[in-house]
Parts: C-alpha cells; structure tokens; sequence
C-alpha cells in the first residue's frame, strides 16, 4: 500500500478554476475539477458557517447568556512556523494547533497535512470537533491541527523529518498529551504519521507511562487498535443504516427502507470514502453509481468495482484512464447527477448556494467535514433533501479513537480477559442444549456460540451502538420539539445540551 492511501482523505487538490493548489500556490493544469478547494467568494467562510449553524439549534435552547458565546469561541490558537533542512536549503513550514474546548479533557482531533490549510480552517474544523465529540458521548473536548504543506511532493524520509520536528513543537509548548491534546489522522496524514508522533512524545518524555496515549490512528503495531484505520467509513456505513432503518425519514426521503440497489455517488475516494463505498456496496448491496475525484468521476449505472477503482487511482494517481465504468471529465456534473445518496467525502464547501439547487439526491449523507455550507443546507432542506450532518455521520473516527485512547491508558487489549471465558461459557451453553434436548444446534450457530469476540468484534460493536445511541437522541429532540425537524439543528441540539451542562455543572473557573 502507498503511503497516500493510507491517508484519512487524500491531499491532491482543484481549486475552482481547474488549477491544482500545491503549498498554496497555484499551478497549472488541464484536469476538470471534481473536488474543489474551499472557495473564497462565499459570503460566508467555512468558520462562520459552522457558527451560524450553531447559533440556529441554540436559538431552541434556554442558556445562561454569554455562555454560547464561550462555547464558540476557540480557546487556544497556537501557530508555529519552524524550519526544516533539506541539503544546502533551508524550508520552512507553517502549522497550527487549536484547541476548541477543554469542558473534558483530553481535546481531540486530527491534523491535516494540505495545502490549504490555514488558521480559520483549523478553528472552523477545532470546532466541528467539539460538538462530533459531545453528539457521540465522546468524553473529549474538541481540537485540531494543521500543517500548510502539499504532501505529495515530498519523500516520505522528508516526510518524517517534517512531521517529527511539528510534533516536537507541538509537544513543547503542550498542545501533545495523553492527559491534554491528543491528535489522529485527518487529510494527508495517516497511521505512519501518527508513529512518528508517538515515538517523538515517547522520547521527549520518557517517564509518562501512558505516553503512546499521546495521539490515536497509530498503527495496530504501534499500540494503535484494530479497526480504526477504517472506522470513519465503518461509521457512515453505520449512521446510513440507521436512516434508512427510521420509517419516517424513509417516508420523507421517497425511499424504501433498504440500503439493497440504491443509487450512490460518493465523492473523494481516500480512505474515509473508499471504506464507506466499499462496506456499503459488499455489505449493503448498494451501487456505486459514481465517484468523483480531484481529477473527474467514473460513473457505472451497474454499479462500480470499488477496489478495482481504488486501485487504479493508487497507480495512476487519480480516475483519468480507469477501465472501470466510463471517465467523466467534469466532476462537478456528477455531484449534481441524479442518485439516491451523495456522499461527500473530500473536503468542505462542495456543496455551496451556487451549485445546491442543482443538487438531485434525496440524501446528502457528510462523510466529510464540513462539506455543504449554510447556505447550501438551506436550499437543500427547502427541496426536501435530507441531510445527515457530519458531527454525526463522520464520528466514527473519533469513536474508535477514544476506544484507542482507553485501550493505551489501560495498557491492555480489548478482549484479552474475557474472551476466552466467554467462550467456554458459549460451549457450556451448546453441550446443555444438547444435553437437554435430542435436537442439534446447527454447526453455524455453534461457531458464534462458541467464539469469543475479540478486539476488532468489540470495536464494531462499539461503534454500532455509539452511531445507534446518538441517533436514537437526534430522533428525541425532533419528536419533543416540533419546531426542529433536520437531523443537523438536532445533533447540533443534542451537542449544545450536553456542553451547557458540563459547563453548568463545572461553574466558573477562576
Ligand atoms: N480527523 C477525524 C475527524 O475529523 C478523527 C479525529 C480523531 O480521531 O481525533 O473526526
């Protein structure tokens, strides 16, 4: 596997007009866009869109005043620009760390490793954070970090060297902890990364004896846990199932309730949508009508082989020349293709006012963060498209890597006590059936009986009922409060609820 595909969504960039963006400049190229960059001329900006959508689920609340206030605002910014020596040349970087909220500590996020990162992403992304954690009873405050860098251009040993010099300045000045701030994948970064960052935290402080707590999304080797590289697109596997699994939002959307041969256009296919659109259509029997990337879209009405997709794009670096279904050049097109679900899951501001009301899904489900603006989440919901909000939909990244975080601080794999036990009990069970009755347990029901779960069984099951338990709430707050009826003012709701209390409870700090 290249390092690339490892990543959390991949770095490779489009801007709006057609031109790749590489460490923020501006190249040239012929490619069509399917994934844009964050477009400028909105009149309002990624941070301001998540606020406003934030100020209308708390327009349902009753809250001390000042306090949402202190609940949107960031509570720390740390930028760091920092040298790095390649030869004779002296390069220089820019990151940042933002810390949203501490209401529970550690905060929690990933860093980002793209081209367009700058502060008022990090904020807006630090943001999106703390309401995920809150929705998905995630014990976390939210958090986020940045490096303004095109990975692709750099070799993976230059790679190291960057990313451990940003992890030792991170460090320092305490924006890396186990106990305070504890970062993971997220675009252009990956399990690889995260070791390095672990191994710097683990040498500057040698003596915390939960230092490999310090960051998740490590790999399984490195004290990582099984089935979080894949557990954004376990997630959104999870959260669709449990839409179409609510009669009354299958009645809303003009489906049915199954998942069976609907109509899905996925676009980005890193790692969070390429495990989204793989489970959906092996495990669903979904189509993957569409996938759309940096570079154009291959659209199939069969439905597409999303390995074989997946594996051209690792060769090829992108769609152009895919044998299977048929290139598209025009990306843009497909995302307002007619299809049951679109599921964004590249970057934000895909779905803006301009190109919403082109929009034909009868679900937008948000794999990605941020991707339809306030803008666009209004004209959608006014033509009856049913949005299913990020904070809920993309969380099973940080689902899993809480489990991770618990996994590191306990310093013991999940399962390793019990499993055995539970399976001589299973056992047990079996032989007293047959004991008891002359009628045979079938060989199948006999295997699950008599095995134990092990880690990657209870990270699942975890999962499920984390994406289950925070559904079942967003439902709550539509069926008590007739005033909200979209999934996204819900989870938001249910997000400011949990955090006014904490802050309550916590009173104030001195
Ligand atoms: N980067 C992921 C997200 O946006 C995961 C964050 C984490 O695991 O801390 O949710």
């Amino acid at each position: 596997m290249s390092p690339e595909s490892s990543f959390e969504t991949e770095p490779q960039l489009i801007n709006g007009n057609g031109r790749a963006i590489a460490d923020g400049r501006p190249t040239s190229t012929s490619a069509a866009p399917g994934i844009v960059a964050p477009q400028e001329d909105h009149h309002l900006s990624f941070a301001q869109s998540v606020s406003r959508m934030v100020n209308q689920a708390a327009s349902f609340l009753a809250m001390p005043s000042g306090l949402l206030e202190q609940i949107q605002k960031a509570n720390a910014v740390y930028q760091v620009s920092f040298p790095v020596r390649f030869g004779d040349e002296y390069k220089v970087f820019t990151g940042w760390r933002v810390v949203h909220s501490e209401h529970r500590l550690p905060a929690k996020g990933g860093i980002r490793f793209a081209p367009i990162v700058d502060q008022h992403e990090t904020e807006a992304l630090a943001a999106l954070m703390t309401f995920k954690c809150a929705l998905v009873d995630v014990p976390f405050g939210g958090a986020k970090g940045g490096l303004a860098i095109d990975p692709s251009r750099y070799s993976p040993s230059e790679l190291e060297r960057i990313t451990r010099r940003f992890a030792r300045e991170l460090i320092a000045k305490g924006f890396i902890s186990p106990s305070l701030n504890v970062p993971a994948p997220d675009m252009g970064t990956g399990p690889r990364e995260m070791a390095w960052i672990a191994d710097v935290y683990r040498s500057q402080c040698p003596s915390d004896i939960n230092a490999m707590a310090c960051v998740t999304g490590k790999p399984v080797t490195q004290g990582g846990i099984a089935g979080r590289h894949e557990a954004t697109g376990r997630g959104v596997q999870y959260g669709l199932r449990e839409i179409f699994r609510d009669t009354k939002m299958m009645k809303r959307s003009g489906l049915d309730g199954s998942l069976r041969d609907k109509r899905i256009i996925i676009q980005g296919l890193g790692n969070v949508g390429f495990h989204a659109a793989k489970f959906l259509s092996e495990e669903d029997s979904a189509r993957i009508i569409a996938i759309i990337e940096h570079d154009g879209a291959v659209v199939s009405d069969d439905g597409l082989d999303v390995e074989a997709v997946r594996a051209h794009m690792k060769k090829a670096g992108g769609v152009t020349g895919c044998p299977e279904g048929t290139y598209v050049s025009n990306g843009a097109q497909v995302l307002e293709a007619e299809c049951d679900v679109l599921i964004p899951a590249a970057l934000e501001e895909q779905i803006t006012r301009e190109n919403a009301p082109r929009i034909k899904a009868r679900i937008v489900a948000e794999a990605a963060n941020g991707p339809v603006t306030a803008d666009a989440d209004e004209i959608l919901r006014r033509r009856g498209c049913i949005i299913v909000p990020d904070i809920y939909l993309n969380a099973g990244g940080v689902v899993v890597s809480y489990f991770e975080w618990i996994k590191n601080i306990s310093h013991i794999r999940f399962g390793r006590l019990g499993r055995r036990s539970d399976e001589l009990r299973g056992s047990d069970l079996v032989d007293a059936l047959h004991s008891v009755t002359d009628r045979r347990v079938s060989d199948t029901l006999q295997n699950r009986l008599r095995r134990g779960p092990d880690e990657l069984d209870i990270v699942r099951s975890g999962l499920d009922d984390t994406m289950r338990q925070a559904y079942l709430e967003m439902k709550l707050v539509m069926e008590e409060d007739d005033r909200i009826d979209d999934l996204r003012t819900a989870a938001f709701v249910v997000a400011l609820k949990k955090i006014v209390t904490a802050y309550e409870q916590l009173g104030c700090t001195p």
